[in-house]
């Protein structure tokens, strides 16, 4: 395969980003290379997501486009993989509407891409296996040198009403610790800063493992690793957080003080009906032992409105909910209905319009918020980990506080590369909504914030 060239479109979340490594490496270790240009492609894949159908329509779209550089170009392989074609009525979508498409494969078989490739190129292939299996050997071609994501367990056994990803990602299994520390080492020893750990539910680590291990025990495990200077990890479903994992929030130095909870809804009703297990008192409950222990943590969400049968009442008590935890953000969405999931077959579909209306007052009371939890930085100071130049600014310096806000302050000497990788006290001088504004302060010691608190700490002398 010397001198092909691949182009991979991601689509989705981290774990879709982190299998995109993957098959970057594996397609690399085959001698292609990567280009961002389509008409130099040799192999064009779409590492799809089945979460919303707006997403879907669109990457259907995308591929549509591609009929005429394949026209022109007919040794060209398009191919489609990811969540998208777990579903069987998805492959039989591309089956019959997309001719152009010559290669299509699932979340569980991404290690038989080079086999398949060779298959492809005698004719259109689709292998897409229904359960999962854990491999540990396969290469990756990681998209940062600072930041990386580490998959501790794969699927989930939830089942929420509305959610397609215990059926395209299957049932849950944990990485060995091993494994996973053996990678995150490898990682620090490559001089990554940072890592995200990933799961559908990473509280539920180590179930089904023959050693006897939980989340906490593997957050402690991973802050061992010498070189990691900040560990961060999603999604933690509300239903399972436990003590020993606010502990671990609260004295594990390197663990961010930012912590994703989804609510998803604030009405009791909803909640059950979207199978969460929680309802909105045991939630707040949740949030209140959180904070006792972590009080300056910030915590984001997602939330969807307009899931079947939701009233305006039960929308006022997500809003109700969003004006009491006070997220820093979250992801909000219309609920949108996944063949195949419970939810989609309840009667009682509320209206695209009256979704979209919704949609537009939860995304204005949020933004409120997030203005207002930004302001609370004001004349503080934040450990930064910068990340190099400001996208806007070539004289700026781009990075993120532990609460993972971006912050932007002046270059104080040198090149941006040259800070790449470097924790930094800055204090914050102007707060936008998404983004924090400061100036480096002197660089007494950026280590030694006090655990848990960058938004209340005092200001000057390297003081957090
Ligand atoms: S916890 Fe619920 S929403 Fe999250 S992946 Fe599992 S089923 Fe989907």
């Amino acid at each position: 395969m010397n001198g092909k060239k691949y182009l991979i479109f991601t689509y989705g979340c981290q774990m879709n980003a982190r299998d995109s490594e993957t098959i970057a490496g594996i397609l690399n270790s085959l001698g292609y290379s990567a280009t961002e240009r389509e008409e130099e492609a040799d192999l064009i894949l779409f590492n799809t997501c089945s979460v919303r159908e707006n997403p879907e329509r669109k990457i259907y779209g995308k591929v549509t486009e591609l009929r005429m550089l394949k026209e022109e170009k007919p040794e060209l392989l398009i191919g489609i993989c990811g969540c998208m074609p777990q579903q069987e009525i998805e492959q039989e979508r591309i089956r019959e509407k997309h001719p152009e498409v010559d290669l299509v494969f699932g979340t569980h078989n991404i290690s038989r891409l080079p086999q398949l490739l060779e298959q492809a190129q005698d004719g259109r292939i689709l292998e897409v296996w229904t359960e999962g299996r854990t491999e540990e050997s396969l290469p990756a071609q990681r998209e940062d040198d600072l930041k990386a994501f580490v998959n501790i367990m794969y699927g989930c056994n939830n089942f929420c009403s509305y959610c397609i990803v215990p059926y395209t990602r299957g049932r849950e299994r944990s990485r060995e610790p091993d494994a996973i520390l053996a990678e995150i080492q490898a990682l620090a020893d490559a001089g990554y800063k940072e890592i995200t750990l990933l799961g559908q539910n990473v509280n539920s680590y180590g179930r089904g493992l023959s050693q006897e291990i939980d989340f906490a025990q593997l957050l402690g495990l991973v802050g061992e690793i010498g070189g990691i200077e900040r560990i961060r990890f999603t999604t933690s479903h509300p239903k399972d957080v436990s003590d020993r994992l606010i502990e671990a929030l609260a004295t594990e130095p390197k663990l961010c003080e930012h912590l994703h909870l989804p609510l998803q809804a604030g009405s009791d009703r909803i909640l059950s009906a979207m199978n969460r297990g929680y309802t909105s008192a045991e939630y707040l409950e949740l949030v209140a032992r959180i904070r006792e222990r972590i009080p300056h943590i910030a915590l984001t969400t997602d939330l969807i409105v307009g899931f079947p049968t939701e009233s305006e009442e039960d929308f006022a008590q997500t809003l109700k909910m969003v004006e009491e935890v006070r997220y820093d953000s979250a992801f909000m969405f219309a609920y949108s209905p996944r063949v195949g999931t419970q939810a989609a077959t309840l009667d009682g579909q509320v209206a695209a319009e009256v979704k979209k209306e919704r949609l537009n007052r939860l995304i204005q009371l949020q933004n409120k918020i997030s203005g207002q939890v930004s302001h609370e930085y004001l004349g503080k100071t934040c450990e930064i980990l910068v990340e190099g130049a400001s996208p806007k600014d070539p004289r700026a310096l781009f990075g993120r506080t532990r609460t993972n806000r971006a912050c932007i302050f002046p270059l104080p000497s040198g090149d941006p590369k040259s800070w790449r990788g470097r924790l930094v006290p800055v204090k914050i001088t102007r707060a936008l909504t998404w983004t924090l504004h400061g100036v480096l302060e002197e660089e007494t010691d950026a280590k030694t914030v006090p655990k848990g608190d960058q938004r209340s700490g005092h200001s000057g002398n390297g003081s957090l």
